[in-house]
């Protein structure tokens, strides 16, 4: 049976996380379907999703965006800071009942390669803030997961906060494949950011969901994009899809089988390398 406590505030839950081993709850999505599992199992939860210091979003002068880990996806699409290449994966995710409960946090910290909210951190190279009692502590979002449903994260230590570098300027391209338009987990996802200046493409940052471990990105692969871009030697798009083939690992599950999910992830991955980018 689960011993939940539900602390007043930050420093009452670090506290708490300190003194005892217990599972962190936020919105509890992922978290209810994994604790039905064990039935009858004795353990501590500590439940945060109702905690103000953790619901924050702000934008600070050098243009970094804050979103407190226990945001709501639906605070998030509501927030006129957040913007729109940020929410167009979100509004994809799940219902609004899932939306209403689940936090951005709760999906980093679950670490499924189907996670929505993931491919876009990677893209924009986000960064968590760790908290434990008396301590803080930064790190890349792709250092921080490091398979399927595991992260690196210290006993005592929780997710506070999501830090996204912003620009005006990215134009994003999303695109969730599921096995239908509401409410279902992605069988592969792609998102991607393009930085158009006057002065022509300055940036391009490419995220695979759903068809490896963890999210695949490859700064690599988007030199040779930029690349390609700027000089248009033709052949060039045959050659960086099979990149991004030998990065990939799909694999066969409930949802879908490793076929599929290679060919129409390179397929997402073409249309945009031929149709947005123009190579
Ligand atoms: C019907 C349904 C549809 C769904 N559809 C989608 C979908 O389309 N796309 C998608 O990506 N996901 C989907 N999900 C999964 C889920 O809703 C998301 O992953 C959600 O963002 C999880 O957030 P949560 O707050 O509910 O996390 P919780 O369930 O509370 O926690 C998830 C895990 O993270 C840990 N955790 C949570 N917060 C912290 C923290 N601050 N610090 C440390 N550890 C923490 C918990 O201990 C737990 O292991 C769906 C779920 C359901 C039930």
């Amino acid at each position: 049976m689960a011993r939940v406590f539900r602390p007043g505030n930050l420093k009452e839950a670090l506290h708490f996380l300190d003194a005892e081993r217990a599972a962190v709850l936020a919105g509890g999505t992922d978290f209810m379907l994994k604790a039905g599992r064990y039935p009858g199992a004795e353990f501590a939860v500590l439940s945060i999703g109702h905690l103000h210091e953790l619901k924050r979003i702000a934008i600070d002068a050098a243009n970094v965006l804050s979103l407190g880990a226990v945001c709501t996806l639906s605070e998030i699409l509501e927030s006129p800071l957040v913007p729109l290449f940020l929410k167009l994966p979100i509004a994809e995710i799940g219902s609004p009942a899932i939306r209403n409960a689940a936090t951005a946090g709760g999906n980093v910290c679950n670490a499924s390669p189907a996670g929505d909210v993931l491919p876009m951190l990677y893209a924009l190279d986000a960064t968590l803030v760790l908290k434990s009692h008396g301590d803080q502590h930064e790190m890349q979002i792709r250092d921080f997961i490091q398979g399927p449903g595991l992260i690196r994260i210290a006993a005592g230590q929780m997710l506070t906060e999501i830090r996204i570098p912003l620009r005006q300027t990215w134009r994003c391209t999303w695109r969730k494949v599921g096995g239908r338009r509401a409410n279902s987990v992605s069988k592969t996802s792609f998102y991607a950011l393009i930085d158009r200046t006057s002065r022509g493409l300055g940036d391009v940052r490419i995220a695979l969901g759903a068809i490896a471990p963890t999210v695949v990105r490859s700064r690599e692969a988007e030199r040779i994009i930029l690349d390609a871009y700027r000089g248009k030697p033709s052949q060039r798009c045959t050659e960086i899809i099979a990149l991004y083939d030998a990065l990939i690992s799909p694999i066969d599950d409930s949802r879908s089988c490793r076929d599929y999910r290679r060919t129409v992830s390179l397929g997402l991955l073409e249309n945009f390398l031929t149709e947005v980018m123009r190579i």
